[in-house]
């Protein structure tokens, strides 16, 4: 048995439904071929993201029943403040109601408009919030996480060469601070190397600049540290979590990943005149200091949803279900960014309709497939997303890579239903040229990709006839 084991049984169910063809193709024509715009009932295995979409356990379920609903140092505040400081080891544990909410505070207190950020790669929210200051957010992950098909254990890690030049070009003046992304979400989900963050820690402190993780899927990064980092084979996945955020001044975080929550987040911080000013703009925009946004019982889910996440049996099982999803899309003849990485597998779509070019968006083309075939919703990361127009020559710039992302929830589907979407992905691939591209027939200012329109190119049916 090779299958990765489940270290639970289940005890609440859902009930799901997968819609028939003729229901997909008119929610599909509906929502203009953006799935973002089809209802959730309508479909059947749901990979749009993997955050705010895990399922709870029965001790996370007790202990929002639990919770302590004190508006000022209630008891689950501080349970919560107990085991964040336990893990990542911050004098100041900040709640707020997500991720984001964590960065703005800490960039509107410490980013000003001469500042530049440099991270492996941005998320979207946090590449928004620092820009949101006027500021630049810089991305210096090393070369080999830029190259889809390279198998390498840590392309997530950072490259000291274009940190260092971003010293030098920018000067340490204009550098706040440096943040790492564990694991790194826009680069697929790759993790970082104890190696790599102890040379950027040491590069950092020695100029006197704090570095800042975005820890979102810390535990997810630890497992990986210690089944590929030579010397922490025998480390507890919790130990190396210590060590890892023992090498920076605080992190941003979204529960809403590796704390198993539907809602919430924090930011930590060991510098106490900037987690005052933060705490004054909390008590303005999110809550007292002692909730930020959450209610009791969720800062109790939390609590206990980050002991469950170093469990390193779940680990084990999670990151198996994740690449067994790649690996069976990879021998269906479906190819997937490599390796596999931590939260999703992302379907090399360009390579799938080589026939379809970018300006016919061959990924969002994948994805309504993927939903027309059998009800099951990834999401685009191609040119409907990134393609842009160059600021100097006003020409089209397309971005390198056409994927599709499948982010798996955290104990949510079984290895039945994952199989599904693999099959439903290669049903997708062996249509294959009888495909038609799409166009945008209605699009907003910005972020198009939530809200824009398509249809097939010059109107009538995606797949053409046999
Ligand atoms: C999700 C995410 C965020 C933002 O968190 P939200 O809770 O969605 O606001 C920031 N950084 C990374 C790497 C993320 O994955």
């Amino acid at each position: 048995m090779d299958l990765p084991f489940e270290p639970y049984r289940i005890k609440v169910v859902e009930r799901i439904q997968r819609v028939s063809r003729e229901e997909r193709q008119a929610q599909l024509h509906a929502a203009g071929y953006n799935v973002f715009k089809v209802p959730s009932e309508a479909i059947y295995v749901d990979l749009l993201t993997d955050s705010g979409t895990s399922a709870m356990s029965d001790r996370q379920w007790a202990a929002m029943m639990t919770g302590d609903e004190a508006y000022a140092y209630s008891k689950s505040f501080a349970e919560f403040e107990r085991n964040i400081r336990d893990i990542f080891g911050y004098r100041h544990v900040i709640p707020t109601h997500q991720g984001r909410a964590a960065e703005s505070l800490l960039f509107a207190a410490a980013v000003t408009p001469e500042h530049v950020v440099p991270n492996n790669i941005h998320f979207d929210t946090t590449r928004a919030n620092v820009e949101h200051r006027g500021a630049i957010a810089l991305d210096c992950v090393c070369d080999e996480g830029l190259d889809a098909q390279l198998v390498a254990p840590f392309k997530g890690d950072m490259s000291l060469d274009k940190l260092a030049a971003a010293f030098t070009k920018y000067g340490l003046e204009r550098i706040p601070f440096v943040m790492i992304t564990v694991t790194n979400n826009s680069g697929g989900g790759q993790p970082v190397s104890m190696a790599n963050i102890k040379q950027v820690s040491a590069y950092c402190s020695e100029r006197g600049v704090p570095l800042i993780f975005d820890a979102c899927r810390f535990a997810e990064n630890a497992w990986f540290i210690q089944q590929r980092e030579k010397g922490y084979a025998d480390r507890t996945v919790k130990e190396i979590a210590q060590e890892m955020f023992s090498l920076g001044d605080g992190c941003t975080m979204s529960a809403k990943k590796d704390a198993l929550v539907n809602i919430g987040g924090f930011l930590c911080l060991n510098d106490g005149d900037l987690a005052l000013e933060v705490t004054n703009d909390l008590i303005l925009h999110e809550g007292f200091p002692t909730y930020g946004g959450m209610a009791g019982r969720d800062l109790a889910a939390v609590a206990q949803g980050l002991e469950e996440v170093m469990d390193e049996e779940y680990l084990a099982y999670r990151i198996g279900q994740v690449k067994r999803l790649g690996d069976r899309l990879e021998s269906l003849g479906v190819p997937c960014l490599q390796p596999i990485g931590g939260h999703a597998v992302y379907v090399d779509a360009a390579r799938v309709l080589p026939h379809i070019p970018q300006s016919e968006f061959p990924a969002q083309v994948f994805t309504a497939a993927l939903y027309l075939e059998g009800g099951v919703r990834g999401v685009e990361i191609g040119s409907l997303m990134f393609e842009h127009l160059d600021p100097d020559t006003g020409a089209t710039v397309h971005p390198a890579l056409e994927l599709v992302r499948l982010a798996v929830p955290r104990r949510v589907y079984t290895h039945t239903q994952l199989d599904y979407v693999a099959e439903t992905c290669a049903r997708v691939a062996e249509l294959g040229p009888r495909l038609r591209g799409l166009e945008i027939v209605w699009e907003p200012p910005s972020l198009r990709h939530f809200t824009a329109k398509l249809q097939p190119v010059g109107g009538g049916a995606m797949v053409a006839e046999a």
